[in-house]
């Protein structure tokens, strides 16, 4: 059984919940122990208490402690994804690489540790200097949801520990696995007891219980824009800093000029692998209409041809669907876009496997329009609507159409249009001939409109939410 860590002990008995493979329902990947609310409140006196010492903690500390966790991540990135493909379902290369991912982001924040600096500032009067400097925020309560289970606690865990901050991590419930396995690395690190802790279970209990107390100074949060909302809302009436990260609609633009074969690369990757359960899949493919009939058949033929299976078998190239809700939202949201007058060219069905899993078809619901609840809403799965424009001014209208903002993407040969493009599309993320989702992992992620809130994530930029400023003026 795995239990929470809080305090710098594993704690609880009760309250099990199992953890399903979605590729095989027969499989239980573990048993996973759910935090009530006064284990919660537990962790929360854990950090608070272990704060003003780790804020002291010399960057050596912080360092050795994030480059032990990002070492053995590397090291173990074969058996770890194992354990992520089987729990969430992405296909086993993808879950190897996100654990990969997660262990460069730990060693790239522990040398970030040893980069802490302010400013000097000659002061307007005679006789005084500044200072800024970047201190830590207090305890930070980090929030995660199931698409990305150890890279997401990753890039929230390691910039947070490494700026001083001490941690409450409440995992998504559905996929608690790589979430528990990152923590019990973490608690061998050599970090003060509190420092760091992990309350696993349902978002309305553990996640809330977090959210209301006032020891917990900031809350990083990413998942849907419902849920994302009502945590703003709670912590803006107890004054606390919040960065959120939310849905997307990303648009892949294809102009007449695309080189053809990078361009269905970019849509058939952008939107279906991963199961298209990234916040940044490319859910609305824009082509021009001078190829657009050419494209769109041969995207169809394509993604008919995409092999979906157990996560875990090395010919997959689409693992299941999440979970039975998520398969069902796909399915719901095949028949919105068919009722509403898009054209289903391939997939949008359950699939029989070899083992009982949530296994669903990839989807291209072509002759979209923009307007459409398909076009406009987060789907969050491997269905993608094709949409055609008139020329590259309509292409960029439709792709900022959007009430999100979070990655973009266009695919053509004009210098002239990708630099027009990288400059007018209102995403906090673009890609020129390369997918919407996939970036790397040591510079800002983030999105504008209704995609994201508060500072960027990862890179350099991630100290703009993990710490505060302080201006001090010394007269000698
Ligand atoms: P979700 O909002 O259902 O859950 C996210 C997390 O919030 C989970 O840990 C959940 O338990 C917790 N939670 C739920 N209710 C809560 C409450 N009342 N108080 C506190 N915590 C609560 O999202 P999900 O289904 O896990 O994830 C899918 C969503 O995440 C999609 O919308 C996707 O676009 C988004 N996402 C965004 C990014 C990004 O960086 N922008 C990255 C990945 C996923």
């Amino acid at each position: 059984m795995h239990k929470n860590w809080i305090a710098g002990e594993w704690i609880g008995a009760s309250n099990v919940q199992q953890n399903i493979n979605p590729s095989d329902l027969n499989d239980v990947v573990g048993e996973y122990v759910r935090a009530s609310a006064d284990e919660v409140e537990a962790a929360v006196s854990a950090a608070y208490q272990a704060w003003p010492n780790w804020s002291l903690s010399t960057p050596q500390q912080r360092f050795d402690a994030l480059d032990f966790v990002g070492t053995e991540l590397l090291a173990r990135k074969a058996e770890l994804g194992e354990l992520l493909a089987r729990e969430e379902g992405k296909t086993l290369p993808e879950a190897v690489a996100e654990v990969a991912r997660a262990g460069q982001i730990f060693k790239f924040f522990a040398g970030e540790a040893l980069r802490i600096t302010g400013d000097a500032v000659a002061s307007v009067r005679p006789g005084i200097q500044v200072e800024v400097t970047r201190e830590p925020l207090g305890v930070v309560g980090i929030i995660t949801p199931w698409n990305f289970p150890i890279a997401i606690p990753a890039w929230k865990i390691a910039p947070a520990l490494a700026y001083g901050n001490c941690v409450v991590f409440k995992p998504a419930d559905l996929v608690p696995g790589s979430a528990w396995a990152l923590a019990e690395i973490i608690s061998r690190s050599g970090l003060p007891g509190g420092v760091f802790n992990l309350v696993m279970g349902r978002g309305s209990v553990v996640g809330a219980a977090f959210i209301d107390d006032p020891r917990v100074t900031a809350i990083t949060f990413t998942g849907s824009v419902g849920t994302g909302h009502g945590i703003l809302q709670q912590a803006a009436q107890k004054q606390k800093k919040v960065q959120l990260e939310l849905g997307g609609k990303n648009p892949l633009v294809i102009l007449d000029d695309a080189d053809l074969e990078t361009a269905l690369d970019c849509a058939i990757q952008g939107a279906f692998y991963s199961t298209g359960q990234r916040c940044t899949a490319s859910s609305r493919i824009i082509v021009e209409k001078g190829i657009y009939d050419q494209f769109t058949d041969t995207l169809a033929k394509r993604t008919a041809a995409l092999r979906v299976g157990h996560a875990l078998d090395a010919n997959t190239q689409i693992g299941p669907v999440a979970d039975a809700s998520q398969l069902q939202q796909d399915l719901d949201y095949v028949k919105i876009g068919q009722d509403e007058g898009a054209q289903l060219l391939c997939g949008g069905q359950t699939l029989e496997g070899k083992t009982p899993g949530y296994y669903f078809s990839p989807a291209v619901l072509a002759h979209a329009t923009n307007d459409m609840r398909v076009s406009r809403e987060e789907i969050f799965g491997p269905v993608a609507t094709v949409i055609k424009a008139d020329d590259y001014d309509h292409a960029l209208a439709l792709a900022n159409d959007t009430e999100f903002g979070l990655s973009s993407g266009i695919c053509t040969q004009s210098l002239k249009r990708a630099t027009h493009f990288k400059r007018a599309i209102q995403a906090g993320m673009t890609m020129v001939n390369v997918p919407t989702a996939g970036v790397d992992y040591h510079v800002p992620f983030g999105g504008r409109k209704g995609s994201s809130y508060g500072p960027r994530e990862q890179g350099r930029y991630a100290q703009e939410f993990f710490t505060i400023v302080k201006t001090a003026y010394t007269k000698a």
